[in-house]
């Protein structure tokens, strides 16, 4: 890079910031929802167990849920000992239960390697159960107040369209969002924690996918997706959406509430076959559940939690 093409991104990032920060944080500092994980009101690991479960689940679902996991399971080491079935029971409707079986290993391995304190290294991090690179980042800037580029799927469509006047597709981040995010990150501390929260929360609460609030947006002057005339608005990358009625995980929730009901979170094959009528459907669903360590297939057939 020539030293004049340096001066120009350098000053391009300088009026980035100044066009887009000042309004982001005044609109946080009046419109941050109260979370319990938030505001330094919760330690590490009540910040790891919030991204977990906030994975593919709105914030105000998972509120219920985080707060009696945390009352049942303060710590790593409390959750390290509780037994599978207790933690897939907890788990309830939260969706894709493997999360909670996840998080049990997550806590034991914490436990084991850490003594039991959330590691504030990325690479320990990424090294637990369960952790990817969002739910690590996510901690070290939310919690441990580390400057980390935080890249879930609200903070890509804020960033791609405000920045690069395109609709964001989802699927797996593009090279492109990787380096919009780092750009456009604040280089002092304080200010890119904030960042990284208010563009979450942007995503979340404004410029949702399909119907952007723009006239609440505090980037709106300077939004070029907005300027552009929102061009290929709520276009996906990915396919459409199978419909949840007859999937199969559908059924393999219905299998998982059924056991979570009964008190020996137990139960018969006669019993489970009168969870769904598709017997082929819901054989190929107990299989599954099994080998993704949910369910427990006995000798007898029938089926329990683990
Ligand atoms: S102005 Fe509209 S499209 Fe642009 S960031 Fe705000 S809500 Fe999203």
């Amino acid at each position: 890079m020539t030293d004049q093409q340096k001066k120009t991104t350098e000053s391009d990032d300088r009026a980035l910031y100044s066009d887009f920060y000042p309004p982001l944080a005044q609109w946080w500092q009046e419109n941050a929802r109260d979370f319990p994980w938030r505001f330094g009101k919760t330690d590490a690991w009540g910040v790891l167990l919030s991204e977990v479960m906030s994975q593919q689940t709105p914030m105000t679902r998972v509120l219920p849920y985080w707060m009696s996991w945390m009352d049942v399971w303060p710590t790593p080491r409390a959750l390290s000992e509780a037994t599978p079935a207790e933690v897939i029971t907890a788990w309830g409707t939260l969706g894709y239960p493997r999360r909670a079986l996840r998080l049990r290993e997550c806590a034991q391995a914490i436990v084991e390697r850490h003594a039991g304190r959330v590691p504030d290294a990325y690479e320990d991090l990424v090294a637990l159960p369960g952790i990817g690179n969002y739910t690590a980042s996510a901690v070290l800037a939310f919690h441990y107040q580390q400057r980390i580029p935080v890249l879930d799927t609200n903070v890509r469509r804020v960033l791609t369209r405000a920045l690069d006047g395109q609709e964001s597709r989802g699927g797996s981040a593009t090279t492109r969002e990787k380096q919009l995010a780092e750009r456009a990150l604040p280089a002092d501390r304080a200010q890119s924690v904030l960042w990284n929260q208010a563009t979450m929360e942007l995503g979340a609460t404004v410029c949702t996918a399909k119907n952007p609030n723009c006239d609440a947006c505090p980037l709106r002057e300077n939004c070029a997706f907005a300027a552009a005339g929102w061009p290929g608005l709520g276009q996906k990358r990915t396919r459409a959406k199978q419909s949840f009625a007859g999937t199969n995980r559908q059924v393999r929730g219905l299998i998982l509430k059924a056991l979570r009901a009964d008190p020996a979170h137990a139960l018969s094959y006669e019993q489970v076959r009168g969870v769904w009528a598709d017997a082929v459907q819901l054989d190929a669903c107990i299989a599954s559940l099994d080998e993704d360590g949910l369910v427990v297939i006995r000798a007898d057939h029938s089926v329990a939690l683990p």
